[in-house]
């Protein structure tokens, strides 16, 4: 499928706002192109087979989709989906015998992230998440201060990354899984794995009063978390669909470090108790997808495997199990960190 090909052929599932961000970053790619799209949408069809000089065989909708077997113009599937239909395509792109990038969260439900990296072993075809800030010089830069104790051991980890004005699926439960945590709060999850290098042992969650009841009916306008750590290390964290929050602070014996805004596509800021932190600015999904094909043509891991998702979603998991019972809820670590 892949043999031999200077650029891998990725095809996107859902064409909605973020693939038009994915469609944009593909064109600054070095080892991917765009080779076809899966819509259920009619106008989409005719316009992106326009707009992206597609050939009529590329195109899909999600009745066919599975007929993506006998493509071998098409490499690696990349669906950018509502949350609770990735488990439904990330196993039929498996089972179609493609290599497959899921869009964050990777499921809804720890069970769903088992199926999906059980089809993806069984087709053998490599599995990854859109984890774009992996690849991402502030992010790297906060992982090596952090690794390296550059500031001393870490004392405190503060994050929040919040969106206003959310609507369509991101309001449903069915859809989305949850609210801000599934959307916007799994980068303050995932900083703090980062930055500590470690899995948290146990996570305390608070949901915030609703200003809008009929709005957020079936998901949390906002939440505030706290996740604990071995070494005792705390990251407090807060997401909401209410107002702009988007920052990232690491407290250190010896100093500090911070991003803000953390989490945008652009735009990332980073200082240290030290000065600003002057890196470049770089296109994180083409980093993302670029990583992904290198990894396949290179038969090497990629460093955001589907069993990353899978840890981030058991962490979710347990918030809202703290957040609808009012306890700390202690989470069994039972594989070891994947960083
Ligand atoms: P959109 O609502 O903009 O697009 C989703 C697309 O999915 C739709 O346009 C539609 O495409 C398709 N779709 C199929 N069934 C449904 C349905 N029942 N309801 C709604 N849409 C449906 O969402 P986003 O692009 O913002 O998000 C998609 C995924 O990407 C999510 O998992 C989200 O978390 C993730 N994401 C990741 C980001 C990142 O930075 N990594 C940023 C933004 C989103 P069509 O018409 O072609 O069928």
């Amino acid at each position: 499928m892949d043999n031999g090909k200077e650029k891998l052929g990725i095809a996107l599932v859902g064409l909605g706002k973020y693939s038009e961000e994915l469609v944009s970053a593909l064109q600054e790619t070095k080892h991917c192109r765009l080779a076809g799209v899966v819509t259920g949408t009619e106008v989409k069809k005719e316009k992106w087979k326009n707009k992206y000089d597609l050939p009529d065989r590329n195109i899909y909708d999600y009745k066919n989709f599975d007929s993506i077997r006998e493509n071998a113009n098409i490499d690696i599937i990349y669906v950018v989906l509502p949350n609770s239909m990735h488990a439904e395509y990330v196993v039929r792109a498996a089972a179609a015998g493609k290599h497959v990038i899921c869009e964050k969260p990777m499921a809804v439900t720890v069970d769903e992230c088992d199926r999906m990296i059980d089809a993806c072993k069984k087709a053998g075809v490599m599995l990854s998440i859109g984890y774009r800030l992996h690849f991402e010089p502030h992010h790297l830069e906060v992982m090596k201060l952090a690794r390296q104790k550059v500031y001393g051991e870490i004392k405190t980890i503060e994050a929040a990354h919040s969106l206003s004005n959310p609507a369509g699926w991101r309001l449903e439960k069915d859809l989305a899984g949850g609210g801000p945590l599934m959307d916007v709060g799994i980068y303050c999850v995932q900083a703090a794995r980062y930055v500590t290098g470690l899995e948290p042992i146990a996570v305390e969650a608070f949901e915030g009063s609703k200003k809008n009841k009929e709005k957020f009916k079936t998901i949390e306008e906002s939440l505030t978390w706290r996740m604990e750590f071995s070494n005792g290390v705390v990251a407090d964290c807060s997401s909401s669909y209410s107002k702009a929050e988007n920052y990232l602070k690491v407290e250190a014996e010896n100093g500090w470090f911070e991003l803000s805004p953390a989490y945008s596509y652009r735009g990332i800021k980073g200082k240290t108790s030290d000065g600003k932190m002057d890196l470049p600015e770089v296109n994180q999904q083409a980093n993302q997808m670029d990583d992904f094909a290198l990894a396949i043509m290179n038969k090497r891991l990629t460093p955001v495997p589907g069993e990353m998702g899978r840890q981030d979603l058991k962490i979710l998991q347990a918030i809202y199990h703290s957040m609808e019972t009012g306890k700390r809820i202690e989470i069994e670590n039972e594989q070891l960190a994947l960083h």
